[in-house]
């Protein structure tokens, strides 16, 4: 792949590296085109450390953010994770990155976003992620149990379905909120409860429907 963005790509990774001390996710982030999963029209800021609109009203979150909670998911390689709000894709590509895109399962509300993340991440060779539509409170029970699940839109609170759909000793991370957020990083203790920890304030689109 020709890929004149890859110098700005490198300077985005320095920019975040300070709030990353895991280097799998600075080898994602300087693996994952990001400017492929903008529109056409926003490329050029595509790696700037902020958020970009996508359509239908979403955004994609920025850098640091993706980076944040891509080192707080404790994964491995080939440990399967659900995730909700696919939007653009680009965020199930770094995840992809982490544990294999065959090992990425995610759920996108809008129609329309899900088709073409799901197209763009098949062209970008993520063919192996899944993408369904669908409202990711729900979760997606047909590949349950999961290492982990993360949101990447606010929840009121987390969806018992999702948090089921986890298994023991898995991991569940989440804006959680209406208006002010907290990042919420959960671990799912072996009787089925939540041993959550705040990961600081966010602000993430609001969970539809
Ligand atoms: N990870 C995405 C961020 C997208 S913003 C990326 O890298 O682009 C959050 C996404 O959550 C939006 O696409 C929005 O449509 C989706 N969303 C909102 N409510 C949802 C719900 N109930 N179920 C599934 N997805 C939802």
């Amino acid at each position: 792949m020709s890929d004149s963005y890859k110098s700005a790509r490198q300077r985005m990774v320095e920019t975040v590296a300070p709030r990353v001390d895991d280097d799998r996710v600075l080898e994602a982030l300087e693996a994952v085109p990001r400017h492929e999963f903008v529109p056409p029209d926003r490329r050029d800021s595509a790696y700037a450390d902020r958020p970009l609109p996508i359509g239908d009203g979403q955004t994609i979150s920025a850098p640091h953010m993706v980076a944040i909670m891509a080192t707080l998911l404790t994964v491995d390689p080939g440990d399967d994770v659900l995730e909700i709000g696919t939007g653009c894709g680009y965020h199930a590509a770094v995840t992809a990155e982490l544990v294999g895109d065959e090992h990425v399962y995610s759920v996108e509300y809008g129609p329309a976003l899900a088709r073409e993340a799901r197209d763009r991440l098949a062209e970008l060779g993520y063919d192996g992620v899944s993408v369904r539509v669908g409202d990711g409170r729900e979760g997606w029970p047909e590949h349950a149990p999961y290492d982990a699940a993360y949101f990447t839109c606010a929840t009121p609170e987390l969806p018992s379905a999702v948090v089921e759909q986890v298994r023991p000793g898995g991991q569940v991370i989440a804006p959680v909120g209406t208006g002010r957020q907290t990042l919420v990083d959960a671990t799912k203790r072996p009787d089925g409860s939540l041993e959550r920890t705040g990961r600081g304030g966010v602000r993430f689109v609001r969970l539809r429907g």
